[in-house]
């Protein structure tokens, strides 16, 4: 027989009660003590949900009140010393290491956090120092294991394998030449310590997780495998460990896990179907295939019969008795239930399946594997609801795939090359080291309590409007007074950057509970591409037009980006995300053509998320994305005469040059203030078009003095001509207050007017 796992289960619960815990927690509203009692409810719950439903393997140490990466770092004892020095509570300094801590006499930044892989979930990262004294610090995995199985549940802990463990770290400061991988011969005891006390405890099989087997690995790393694992079994000949991969194709790395003394290995069948054979070969007669055939990262349904034909293909190699129906990752990148959406139309609703419904359907599949007849309905059901799906007409639009299908390379290029729009541009009439912002200014308290009354109808659109216009009109006022020299009219109408365009193209659905935890407290909930898709009717014209005709400054149009609204949502998965990066690009063609007509003669297209969208590893698919996801923007933003000026943003990552290259655009502005290091500047001397260097950090209340300006801007200017150089913020200061953006801005563009004067 197979039997059934989950990787994971989300933990911020179904109406976010993990948040609030947490939050109340950190305001003093909560105590420790009811804090630990919610997550301590929400695993019961979770655990009970997937119980009941039949699942065979239920994973625990799945929870965690931050992130699990830093709870395998304070299990460790990876705990940085001036943590240590706070002298603050093992709660409080575990959350201190996640968030940072201000308070009288305590004050420690936040450990780095960066991104899981090419999720939106982001982890804390684990920072090693030369005088890292690893020891095991508690006991979260052993007590939640029997936790469960005081409720008699027996689940399978799961931990971050120390491979990974290390390859995700980064040296402290302190530490700089410390490469943490050479630390592994002093992690592995504590790993033996922490896996002896899970086989103490009953634990029949532990899921351990090297994700970093997806990436592209040195040799170093790819041998520290061999070390780890053969360590392990000698130490621990009892735990049985199913070495767990996720989120892409295992096979470069394949030698360095072939031959390991595992239980078992778990691979991911829905990101990566094409490596089956070859993975496979590497199972032994005494070793077990966790086959992951239901996604953890999407909220689409999932095809039974392909994902029984998967496994009944390893059925036939290995025997039902060594195959695990799985899901591909944890869920825990999923919203928890798609009962709590009473606003979808059903038609929808039955694409989707949730943390809940994924549970579901890893029994229906292994019913329907072991015991065909019993899952007879639950096959035909879903047989026609992926049927309904593909001839849908909320998934296809045939006037969008036949203008996709019809375009040709010259709708990608501008009109003229660079230096002919430049010229073409003069009529802008910009000084030297023209001054910007990024686009939206202040989001004050005012600005949402509209937005809500209008949402929910208790004022009217007339009211809404006037009431945009009169925040666009100061935000002008205020810009002229400052004397920037391209304003922006603010963005007080728009929520998200992304919810705004999807909520105004067709294409999308909206959730109203489908949240997905983002880092520590913060959660988003993505819009969902459901379909083709187009805009019906212009989006920001209305807002640039009215911000236009009150000023006689030039008035910069604000869209998203294509690969950003990509990204930032859940894509198709029935279409490839190149097709879904072109139709977003045509839509936005359109509206940027019509903020042309209505005279906006600078329009910015933000892509703040193009670097993250880079596939994990070099290759065939990181080659094409370096293509189609310039080309997306391209075709955006080509619409236009030579006159209209193109900007483009960046922010969240180290960009390569390259990369914004290919975009064309006649002025991009990059996230810069924080980097400290010459090379990053550098590495933009030869950008051929003009660039802003972000000049102050836009996270931070700090107002540097307008002699830090000139500093900043100096030292760019010693890499680049003055001729290119813009002057502008990091990013948008929206979660900025009045008076500080004033300040900030009035030094900023002083410096700009000082160095007009030195040229
Ligand atoms: N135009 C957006 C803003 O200013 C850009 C946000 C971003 O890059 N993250 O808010
Ligand atoms: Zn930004």
């Amino acid at each position: 027989m197979v039997t059934s796992s989950v990787l994971g289960f989300p933990r911020i619960g179904a109406k976010r009660e993990l948040k609030k815990a947490t939050e109340g927690y950190w305001n003093g509203k909560v105590t420790a003590e009811e804090l630990l009692q919610t997550g301590k409810d929400l695993r019961a719950h979770n655990w009970k949900l997937q119980k009941e439903a039949g699942v065979d393997s239920i994973a625990s140490n799945d929870f965690s009140f931050y992130d699990q990466i830093l709870d395998a770092s304070y299990l460790f004892n990876v705990i940085p010393q001036r943590y240590r020095d706070s002298k603050l509570s093992p709660l409080d300094e575990y959350f201190a290491m996640g968030r940072g801590l201000q308070r009288e006499g305590v004050d420690v930044p936040a450990l780095e956090m960066v991104k899981w892989f090419d999720s939106n979930y982001h982890y804390v990262r684990p920072t090693f120092s030369n005088t890292t004294e690893f020891k095991v610090n508690g006991s979260k995995p052993v007590d939640q294991y029997l936790e469960a199985k005081e409720l008699g549940i027996e689940t399978r802990p799961v931990i971050i394998g120390p491979v990974s463990y290390l390859v995700l770290g980064k040296a402290d400061k302190d530490s700089q030449e410390l490469k943490p991988i050479t630390l592994l011969p002093k992690l592995l005891p504590v790993y033996a310590e922490v896996l002896k006390s899970l086989v103490a405890a009953g634990a029949k099989t532990i899921q351990i997780d090297e994700p970093v087997l997806v990436l592209d690995l040195d040799e170093e790393s790819k041998a520290a495998y061999k070390t780890a694992y053969e360590y392990l079994a000698k130490e621990v000949p009892e735990a049985k460990l199913i070495l767990t991969t996720y989120f892409g194709d295992v096979r470069p790395n394949l030698d360095a896990i072939k031959d390991l003394p595992v239980a078992g290995f778990h691979f991911d069948f829905v990101r990566n179907p094409d490596q089956f054979d070859e993975v496979v070969a590497i199972i032994k007669d005494n070793q077990v295939l966790s086959a992951g055939v239901v996604s953890g990262r999407n909220i689409w349904k999932t095809d039974y019969a392909k994902a029984k034909e998967i496994i009944d293909k390893a059925v036939a190699k290995l025997g039902s008795d060594r195959v695990i129906v799985a899901t591909s990752s944890s869920l825990l990148h999923t919203p928890v239930d798609l009962e709590n959406e009473t606003k979808l139309d059903p038609k929808i609703k039955d694409f989707f399946s949730f943390a809940t419904q994924k549970v579901g359907e890893i029994v229906d599949i292994t019913t329907g594997v072991n015991k065909p007849e019993d899952a007879k309905a639950a096959f035909e059901a879903n047989a026609k609801s992926i049927e309904a799906r593909k001839v849908s007409d909320v998934t296809n639009d045939k006037a969008v795939q036949d203008r996709v299908s019809k375009l040709t390379e010259a709708d990608s290029k501008r009109k003229s090359a660079f230096a002919d729009r430049l010229e073409a541009q003069k009529g802008l009439n910009l000084p030297l080291f023209p001054t910007t912002t990024i686009g939206s200014f202040p989001q004050t308290k005012e600005i949402r309590v509209q937005r809500n009354k209008f949402t929910k109808g208790e004022i009217t659109e007339e009211e809404y409007n006037k009431f945009i216009e009169k925040e666009i009109q100061e935000v002008v006022k205020f810009q002229e007074e400052v004397g920037l020299d391209v304003l922006v009219h603010g963005e007080p109408e728009r929520n998200d950057m992304v919810q705004y365009f999807g909520e105004r193209f067709k294409g999308f659905a909206f959730t109203q509970n489908g949240w997905v935890q983002s880092y520590g407290s913060r959660y988003v909930r993505p819009p969902i591409i459901v379909g083709d898709i187009s805009r019906p009717a212009p989006v920001s014209v209305k807002e640039s037009k009215y911000a236009q005709s009150i000023t006689s400054k030039p008035m910069k149009g604000m869209l998203t980006g294509p690969v950003t609204i990509l990204r930032w949502s859940f894509p198709r998965d029935d279409v490839s995300q190149r097709t879904q990066a072109l139709q977003l690009g045509l839509a936005l063609r359109d509206e940027v053509n019509d903020l042309e007509a209505a005279n906006v003669a600078v329009i910015q297209v933000d892509e703040p998320a193009i670097r993250e969208g880079l596939p994990l590893r070099a290759g065939k698919e990181r080659d094409e994305y370096v293509k189609w996801a310039p080309e997306s923007f391209r075709i955006a933003t080509s619409g236009v005469d030579d006159k209209t000026q193109i900007h483009s943003h960046f922010c969240y990552s180290d960009l390569d040059p390259e990369h914004i290259k290919a975009l064309d655009a006649d002025v991009v502005s990059i996230e810069f203030s924080k980097k400290d290091d010459n090379g990053y500047i550098e590495n933009f001397s030869d950008y051929p078009n003009h660039i802003g260097l972000g000049l102050f950090d836009i996270h931070s209340p700090r107002v540097p003095p307008q002699s830090e300006f000139e500093k900043r801007v100096s030292d760019i200017l010693a890499v680049y001509p003055k001729e290119k150089l813009w002057i502008n913020p990091d990013c948008g200061l929206k979660t900025r207050k009045w008076e500080e953006v004033r300040a900030q801005l009035t030094n900023m563009v002083n410096a700009a007017k000082q160095f007009r004067e030195k040229f």
